[in-house]
C-alpha cells in the first residue's frame, strides 16, 4: 500500500541543460600564461613558484576586483594567506563577481567579522592532541598533521588557525613523536595524513612517512587527505603514483566543491591515481552561493563518479571564525540530500555530516525516511514521498499475526 505525500520531481527541465553544461570536462586553459613553455606550465614546481599571493597581482589579473575583495586581500596575510595557483586561477570567471571558484579562494572583508559562537578550532582538535600535530579523536584512528602549507588557501578552512601560518601559530610537527605515539598505541589501526597538504612534500619525504607508518604492524590502513589534485593536478606525476602504490592499502580523500573544478586536467590526474590502485573519495563543504544548489551538486557527484571518485562526505561548514558569508544552512543541505537520494546512483550520494562544534566528532544528518515505528510495523517513505509499511513487532521480532490494516499513513 502506498500514499504519496510529496512530489519527487526529478531534474526539472530547465535545469537539465545546466546539468549537462556543468558536467562537461573542459581544460583550465592557459589564460594570461599562454606564452609560458609547456614544460613549465605542466610542472608543479613552476605552478607553486608562480602563485598569486599579493593584492597587486590580483588587481592586475582581475581588474574588476570588488572593494570587499580588495579590503579582504589587504588583511589576508594576518589571518589566512592568499595563494592561488595559475592553473586554478584560470577557472575563475573574471566577469562574474559571484563566480563559485572565486568565492572559495579570494579573501573578502567579511572574513574579519566574527560572531561569538564562531571558533578558531571548531572541531576541538587541540583538545584531542596527545602530542603536537596528532589528533586522536576517535577510538581506532588518528589524524596526522604533517605540514601547514597548501597549494592554495580555501577561505573557509577549518584549520585556518594553523595553515599558512599567517596568524603566527608556528606549526612544527615532530614526526618522531607523532610516529612514536602511533607505535605505542595498538588501538590505532588507521592513520590519516593531512595538514595542510601532504602531497606538497617531495616524493622522498612523503615516502619516508608512509614507509615508517607501514612498518608499524597494527596500522592496517593509510589515508591521505588532499586538495592538490584540484589546485595542482600537475603534482600527480607518474613517479608519485608509482611510489604511492607500494603502500597499499592506501586511500586518498580529495576535496572538491564544484563541478567546474573537475577539469580535463583533474580527470586525468585522478585517473593516474586510480590506475595506481588508490581508492578515491571526495569530501565537499556545503558553501553558500558556491554549491548549495541541487543541480550544481547533482552535476558534481555524477562528475566525480566519471572521474572514478566516490562522493564520500559533504560537510556542513564548520563554525570557523569569519566564515558566516560562506556558510549555507542545514535546512538547505537536507533539501539537497533529499534531492539526491533515490534520484541518482547510490554510489553518487555522499553522507551529509555536521562536525559537532567543539569536538563532538562527525554526526550524520539525513532527511527523515522512517515516519513511525509502531507496535506491528515500521512506516517509511521513499524518495518520491510515497509511504510504505514494513511489518515487524516493536521488539524487532518477526510478526506471528498479520498487522492490522491502517487507514492512512501515520506521520510523525
Ligand atoms: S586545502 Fe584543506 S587544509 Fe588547505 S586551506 Fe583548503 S581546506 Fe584548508
Amino acid at each position: 500500500m502506498s500514499n504519496s505525500i510529496a512530489s519527487g520531481d526529478d531534474a526539472p527541465s530547465g535545469s537539465s541543460a545546466k546539468l549537462s553544461a556543468l558536467k562537461e570536462f573542459r581544460s583550465a586553459g592557459r589564460g594570461v600564461w599562454r606564452d609560458v613553455p609547456e614544460a613549465n606550465w605542466n610542472g608543479w614546481h613552476w605552478q607553486l613558484k608562480n602563485r598569486i599571493t599579493t593584492v597587486e597581482q590580483l588587481q592586475q589579473l582581475l581588474p574588476a576586483l570588488t572593494s570587499e575583495e580588495f579590503a579582504g586581500t589587504m588583511l589576508a596575510n594576518t589571518r589566512l594567506a592568499l595563494a592561488i595557483t595559475p592553473y586554478f586561477f584560470n577557472l575563475i570567471d573574471a566577469a562574474d563577481e559571484k563566480c563559485p571558484i572565486r568565492r572559495q579562494v579570494i579573501p573578502r572583508i567579511e572574513e574579519t567579522k566574527t560572531a561569538p559562537w564562531e571558533m578558531t578550532d571548531p572541531c576541538g582538535e587541540e583538545s584531542h592532541s596527545p602530542v603536537p600535530g596528532l589528533v586522536h579523536r576517535y577510538p581506532d584512528r588518528v589524524l596526522f598533521l604533517v605540514t601547514d602549507r597548501c597549494a592554495a588557501y580555501c577561505r573557509y578552512c577549518t584549520r585556518s588557525r594553523l595553515v599558512s601560518n599567517a596568524s603566527g601559530y608556528d606549526f612544527h610537527p615532530h614526526f618522531e613523536q607523532q610516529i612514536d605515539y602511533i607505535r605505542r598505541t595498538p588501538a590505532v589501526r588507521d592513520v590519516l595524513l593531512s595538514g595542510g597538504d601532504p602531497l606538497l612534500f617531495s616524493d622522498e619525504k612523503l615516502e619516508y612517512l608512509l614507509s615508517r607508518l607501514r612498518a608499524i604492524p597494527h596500522v592496517e590502513f593509510l589515508r591521505i587527505g588532499t586538495r592538490i589534485p584540484i589546485f595542482l593536478p600537475q603534482r600527480i606525476t607518474p613517479q608519485l603514483c608509482a611510489m604511492l602504490r607500494q603502500y597499499h592499502p592506501l586511500f586518498i580523500s580529495i576535496h572538491s566543491n564544484h563541478p567546474r573544478e573537475l577539469t580535463a586536467e583533474v580527470r586525468d590526474a585522478l585517473g593516474r591515481l586510480a590506475d595506481a590502485g588508490v581508492p578515491l573519495g571526495n569530501q565537499s563543504v556545503l558553501l553558500r552561493d558556491v554549491n548549495d544548489d541541487l543541480t550544481v551538486l547533482r552535476a558534481h557527484v555524477q562528475k566525480l563518479l566519471m572521474c572514478r571518485v566516490k562522493p564520500y562526505y559533504i560537510y556542513q561548514c564548520d563554525l570557523i571564525a569569519g566564515s558566516a558569508h560562506l556558510r549555507s544552512s542545514v535546512r538547505k543541505g537536507l533539501e539537497i540530500m533529499a534531492g539526491l537520494r533515490g534520484h541518482t546512483t547510490g554510489y553518487a550520494v555522499p553522507t551529509y555530516v555536521i562536525d559537532a562544534p567543539g569536538g563532538g566528532g562527525k554526526v550524520p544528518v539525513s532527511p527523515e525516511y522512517v515516519l513511525s515505528h509502531n507496535a506491528d510495523r515500521v512506516v517509511i517513505r521513499n524518495y518520491e514521498g510515497k509511504v510504505f509499511e514494513y511489518p515487524e513487532a516493536a521488539d524487532g521480532t518477526p510478526l506471528v499475526a498479520p498487522p492490522k490494516e491502517i487507514e492512512g499513513p501515520e506521520l510523525v
